[in-house]
């Protein structure tokens, strides 16, 4: 009776048309916000590892939704992929992270790119546009991307990879850890630098396994001659392990949340006065 129970419920479930009518509502209120220019970008800071001085930063999208407030990138960029709203999200991204660091000389900046994004074969030109556009140079832009998309089309994404590069841009594989990919196999890509994920930074200072695991990860990035960036440093026992175990880049909470443009802008200025 219960497993009859459970087949039915597949069939009509009214909390289902709940689901798919907020889902509605969220694409809808998320197509106007990218068409009137309200969603905005924060920046974390990337910190030297050797030094400790902030050399760059991630642009990250923010969307205050009128009525319910923020809401993660987490749930709307997979919404944006699959309504096809990425683009000109990406788009938006993209030109304002540029335009924003091109007042930071000293630092570089990593803009994240959905696989929707980089799928397309527009998606070069449009790189070569927004450079040109906003006039910064383009060593001082990294294009992060995660695994997902490479493992499905490997052949395309290294075509993609090397037509990037030729705009002189850098590419950063994101969220290295979290997925299977073999590090052979991550060799053909030319990666500029991997980003070793959260989750791994998260428990080394709780277990020995935990630990020797992220020192194994890290080690492995090393192994391509790629440098790595540790991301979700909330504390100074991770900072210091990951440095140890050779990441010359760090990113987290215990350096600074993302912040809005002025706040990087006053951190520099602070510094100068130096
Ligand atoms: P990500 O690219 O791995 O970005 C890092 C995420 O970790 C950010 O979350 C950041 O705020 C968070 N974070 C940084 N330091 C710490 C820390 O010390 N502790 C913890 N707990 N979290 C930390 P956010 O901004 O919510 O973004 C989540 C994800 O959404 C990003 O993960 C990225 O995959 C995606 N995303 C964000 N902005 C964009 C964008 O402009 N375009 C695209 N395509 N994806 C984006
Ligand atoms: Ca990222
Ligand atoms: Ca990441
Ligand atoms: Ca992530």
């Amino acid at each position: 009776a219960k497993e009859a129970g459970r087949a039915r419920m597949t069939l009509y479930d009214p909390a289902m048309d709940a689901d798919r009518e907020e889902r509605n509502a969220l694409e809808l209120d998320l197509r106007v916000a990218i068409e009137s220019g309200d969603l905005t970008l924060a920046y974390q800071p990337l910190i030297d590892a050797s030094t400790h001085e902030m050399n760059g930063v991630e642009a990250l999208v923010r969307w205050n939704r009128p009525g319910h407030g923020p809401v993660s990138p987490e749930v709307f960029i997979p919404i944006a992929e699959t309504s096809g709203l990425i683009e000109a999200l990406g788009l938006f991204v993209l030109r304002k992270a540029c335009e924003t660091a091109k007042q930071w000389p000293e630092l570089r900046v990593a803009v994240n790119v959905s696989p929707g994004q980089f799928r397309n074969p527009a998606f070069t030109d449009y790189v070569r546009y927004v450079l040109k556009q906003t006039e910064i140079e383009a060593q001082r832009v990294t294009l992060e991307i995660t695994e997902g998309y490479m493992i499905q089309n490997p052949q395309r994404t290294r075509q993609s990879i090397e037509r990037l590069k030729t705009l002189g841009v850098k590419i950063a594989l994101d969220d290295f850890g979290s997925g299977f990919s073999s590090i052979g196999y991550l060799r053909q890509f030319g990666f500029d630098r991997i980003k070793i994920d959260r989750s791994l930074v998260e428990g080394v200072t709780e277990s020995d396994s935990q630990r020797e695991m992220l020192q194994a990860t890290v080690a492995l990035a090393r192994s391509l001659d790629i440098p790595v960036t540790a991301e979700g440093i909330e504390t100074e026992e991770q900072a210091l392990a990951v440095r140890l175990f050779g990441c010359d880049c760090l990113q987290g909470y215990f350096f600074s949340k993302p912040v809005p443009a002025d706040r990087i802008t006053e951190m520099l200025e602070a510094r100068r006065a130096l």
